[in-house]
């Protein structure tokens, strides 16, 4: 069979060749822009056969939910700071059928999954916009492939993007959930998220992302963010960093007032 990464077999190497000597602490490989579309559809089929671990809602029983998330994220992807709108998969957007869980993650090339927990979770429609404007920045910043080779390994990644390690693939699916993004990715991916929701198309608050942490600080929990939102700044932080995001841009922070959040977890098991 023929696997989609060969032909970029040499392109690879010299990636290889050229990023690693740059930093003997953390070697990067930027690759190419297809390679994140390649992966990102071979990490999806893997999360297909995980029903157990990532129960993926099904889009024929809940059709209406899907459509919901659906404008939302081309609400939010019709920002012109949304880079790989047409070659990555926002459409791809997955319900995981986890009510426990307080967790949104992205794979390389934009396939966006959402828990149900995290969706019951939050109080209004601008709250998970900014989640998911949040993830799209990691996807679109190609934060996250920049993660999981620090998580799996350079050369795990490597087996998987030339196909030489059956069952490689699924230790990266494993890894999504819990992914480590760095200090800076985060804070990138907040302030890209303030951008992406002061887009004209986008009804909703545009420091969104930050009703998420205010939910957290006032309920006082002790055990922290969630993993996907829970690297080094504190959500305290977080907040001032993301309205000061919103005031520097002049975006509109009014709540969406078209929005029927309830009426979208009314659509959910
Ligand atoms: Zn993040």
């Amino acid at each position: 069979m023929k696997h989609p990464f060969y032909s970029l077999v040499p392109v690879i190497a010299l990636f290889v060749a050229l990023l690693s000597s740059c930093s003997k602490d953390e070697p990067f490989v930027l690759f190419p822009l297809e390679q994140d579309v390649a992966l990102g559809a071979e990490v999806h089929q893997e999360i297909l056969n995980m029903p157990d671990s990532l129960p993926i809602l099904s889009q024929e029983q809940y059709p209406q939910a899907y459509q919901y998330l659906s404008s939302m994220m081309d609400r939010i992807t019709a920002s012109p700071d949304v880079l790989y709108k047409d070659r990555f998969g926002y459409t791809n957007v997955f319900i995981i059928r986890n009510d426990e869980e307080l967790n949104a993650f992205a794979t390389p090339g934009g396939y966006i999954y959402v828990y149900t927990g995290l969706i019951k979770y939050l109080e209004t429609e601008d709250h998970l916009a900014g989640v998911l404007a949040h993830e799209i920045a990691h996807a679109d910043r190609r934060h996250t492939v920049r993660a999981i080779q620090r998580e799996v390994g350079l050369q795990l990644l490597l087996d998987v993007a030339l196909g030489e390690r059956q069952g490689a693939v699924v230790q990266v699916a494993r890894a999504l959930g819990n992914l480590q993004y760095s200090r800076s990715n985060e804070e990138e991916a907040d302030q890209y998220s303030v951008r992406y929701l002061s887009n004209p198309q986008s009804p909703y608050a545009c420091d969104g992302a930050a009703g998420f942490f205010e939910k957290l600080l006032a309920e006082g929990g002790t055990d922290g963010p969630p993993q996907f939102l829970s690297t080094h700044p504190s959500p305290a932080n977080r907040v001032e960093d993301i309205q000061a995001e919103a005031q520097s841009l002049g975006c509109d922070a009014d709540p969406c007032s078209t929005c029927s959040y309830q009426q979208f977890k009314n659509m959910l098991p």
